[in-house]
């Protein structure tokens, strides 16, 4: 039989947003000591605006645009939005063929014959595309066309509101660990990190990179202590299904998220995970 304390957590969860899928969910939490956390969608509202332009090799930066909107049609990545958002035009989407999103690095496709890439850092290293280094100035969506830089897009994103206090209420949980992990590049991880008061991370992870990263995590955490990872789910999903309690959020958050995770936060407020553990605690106190 299961006690009934339990029954209040998980209904009492509900009630304030977070959607815990069982109650073994709840002692799980309970002995949790390292939370880990994605970035973009999950600390971050994931809604990217572009802020420049950089076009080289005879591009100009409408040209750039127009281009990049295309290869971004079929995406639905927060990177995609935002620069199909910026270009503000029509696609017509038979231009685009051939369309492959790498999850992590970027998306290839074929626009009126001529192949096209856009993404990170890394996919132009992969592709062998050189290109001027730019100095990293936020998150940064590179394109080239038939193997030649053509230049690249600076999009920002922004803190949630209440990220900083999420970590914040962790710490004085007593939660020992604090974590993110993130495709992006060091430099917007280091800033945030430093934003936000979080302990370590670990950047220009590809999504099976971050499954590493949390089986290191995993394995020194300690015999009876867990961890629990957050992400939006937007190339996470896999991450979600290992960790110990798997938190997805539920607004943003991709239909697979959603389904993998053990616990879905319905608001996307990261603070809810301080909340969800705080209950977890509460109902453990009334079951004994
Ligand atoms: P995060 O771990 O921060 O949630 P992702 O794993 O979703 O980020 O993406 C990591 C990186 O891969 C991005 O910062 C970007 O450089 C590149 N990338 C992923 N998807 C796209 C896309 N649709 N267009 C351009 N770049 C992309
Ligand atoms: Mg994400």
């Amino acid at each position: 039989s299961i006690p009934l304390g339990y029954f209040g957590g998980v209904g009492g969860a509900a009630r304030r947003g977070i959607l815990v899928k069982g109650s073994t969910f709840l002692d799980t939490l309970n002995a949790v000591n390292t939370v880990v956390f994605d970035k973009t969608g999950t600390l971050t509202k994931g809604v990217f605006k572009v802020v420049k332009i950089v076009a080289v090799n005879g591009y100009n930066e409408t040209e750039l645009l127009q281009l990049a909107a295309k290869v971004e049609s079929h995406s639905n990545h927060p990177i995609a939005q935002s620069i199909l958002k910026a270009y503000g035009g029509k696609i017509d989407e038979f231009e685009v063929r051939d369309y492959e999103e790498i999850a992590g690095y970027g998306i290839r496709a074929k626009v009126e014959n001529r192949v096209v890439i856009a993404g990170s850092d890394r996919l132009l290293h992969t592709e062998n595309i050189a290109h001027d280094n730019c100095q990293l100035e936020g998150t940064v969506v590179h394109l080239a066309v038939d193997n030649i830089y053509a230049g690249y897009i600076v999009i920002a994103d922004e803190l949630k509101e209440d990220a900083r206090h999420a970590i914040q209420a962790l710490k004085r949980m007593s939660v020992e660990r604090t974590v993110m992990l993130t495709g992006d590049n060091q430099a917007i991880a280091s800033q945030i990190a430093k934003q936000l008061g979080i302990d370590a991370y670990e950047a220009d992870l590809l999504p099976e990179e971050k499954v590493n990263a949390i089986e290191k995590l995993l394995s020194t955490a300690g015999k009876h202590s867990k961890v629990a990872f957050v992400g939006d789910g937007i190339n996470d999903a896999p991450v979600i299904a290992r960790a110990d309690v798997g938190m997805a959020m539920g607004g943003l958050g991709s239909d697979a998220a959603i389904e993998t995770a053990d616990i879905v936060i319905m608001t996307d407020a990261p603070s809810k995970v301080a909340e969800a553990i705080q209950i977890a605690r509460k109902t453990r106190q009334i079951v004994w």
